[in-house]
């Protein structure tokens, strides 16, 4: 018979890994949960879609194009699962490509069908449903961080599988060949048009908007996109979160609107103002004091207000120390 002894060995043993498994289960929390609710292939386009307000197709059928005025016009995917909103945005030197969706469709045409300036892509950060496709765009631009520009080897910046999450839909994790890095807080002069890139990282460690103080309108990819303030990604930061809407409250004009990168059923553009931020702000100082409760418990959910709710990682996986700490 076995001893008492060895009986507690065998015990501590399984706690302890158990414990460890437990342990590297949360570390590689995303490696595993992504495979697990993605389909690692290119999802059906929807069916039915409601209709864009304003669009016109583009010559391909797939695109939707709405101009918002002149000289910014939006390209909208509503047959995309995650109906995106890429904005393409014109001075009268040169255009700037916010976000390139997924890059299933080459949105270079559509593009290029809208102006003759040459444009230079910015992605709004490196998911892979913003960076489109590998080599679409003769000029790239990214913001100039610190632990961006260590990954880079010269002027090529692969990304890491947890900037791009791109096996969540079959896709090669790109090389992007930087022609421009854009610190923050810097101008991009357009040609009759200023544009200030803002950081504003929270849902994931690299994201930016882009500013125009003249037309008071924020482009702002994932950073608030409608009803939607997502922070679950790999990168993700409660405290980037609180960060980047005290920075844009700080650096917005009250009266600016808001253009995020996905859109709803509804089909509209996906729009928010200065209270929705103001309201993310406040939000997320209730949930860091621990004054307000979400519903779920992975993601949790906490409604910021009527139209927007925060998903955020459970408490105790929530990260509350910014990338880069204001001084
Ligand atoms: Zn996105």
């Amino acid at each position: 018979m076995w001893g008492i002894g060895l009986v507690r060995k065998i015990f501590i043993v399984s706690i302890v890994g158990v414990l460890f498994f437990a342990y590297l289960a949360v570390v590689y929390r995303h490696s595993i949960l992504v495979p697990l609710t993605t389909p690692g292939e290119e999802r059906p386009l929807l069916e039915n879609v409601a209709v864009v307000p304003g669009g016109e197709p583009s010559s391909d059928g797939y695109y939707v194009v709405v101009a918002l005025d002149a000289q910014t016009f939006a390209i909208a995917e509503p047959r995309y699962w995650a109906r995106n909103f890429n904005y393409l945005i014109l001075g009268t030197e040169r255009a700037i490509m916010f976000d390139a969706g997924a890059g299933h469709k080459d949105i270079r045409p559509v593009a290029e069908a809208l102006t003759d300036l040459p444009i230079t892509f910015l992605p709004s950060h490196f998911h892979y449903d913003h960076v489109g496709r590998e080599g679409a765009f003769d000029h790239v631009a990214v913001v100039d961080l610190p632990h961006i520009r260590n990954q880079a080897v010269g002027n090529e910046l692969t990304l890491t599988w947890q900037q791009h999450l791109g096996s969540a839909e079959g896709l090669e994790i790109p090389t992007l060949i930087v022609d421009e890095w854009i610190t923050p807080g810097d101008t991009i002069d357009l040609g009759g048009r200023v544009l200030s890139l803002l950081y504003t990282p929270g849902h994931s460690d690299n994201s930016v908007s882009l500013y125009d103080a003249d037309r008071k309108v924020m482009f702002s990819g994932d950073f608030v996109t409608g009803n939607l303030a997502g922070a679950i990604a790999p990168t993700a930061s409660l405290g980037d979160y609180l960060q980047s809407a005290k920075r844009v409250l700080r650096l917005t004009d009250a009266e600016t609107i808001i253009r995020g990168a996905h859109g709803s059923e509804s089909g509209n553009i996906p729009t928010n103002d200065h209270d929705d931020v103001r309201d993310l702000r406040d939000t997320l100082i209730a949930v860091r004091d621990g004054e307000l409760e979400g519903t779920g418990t992975f993601p949790i959910t906490y409604v910021i207000n009527d139209k927007m709710i925060l998903v955020a990682e459970p408490r105790w996986l929530q990260d509350w120390t910014p990338t880069y700490p204001d001084e």
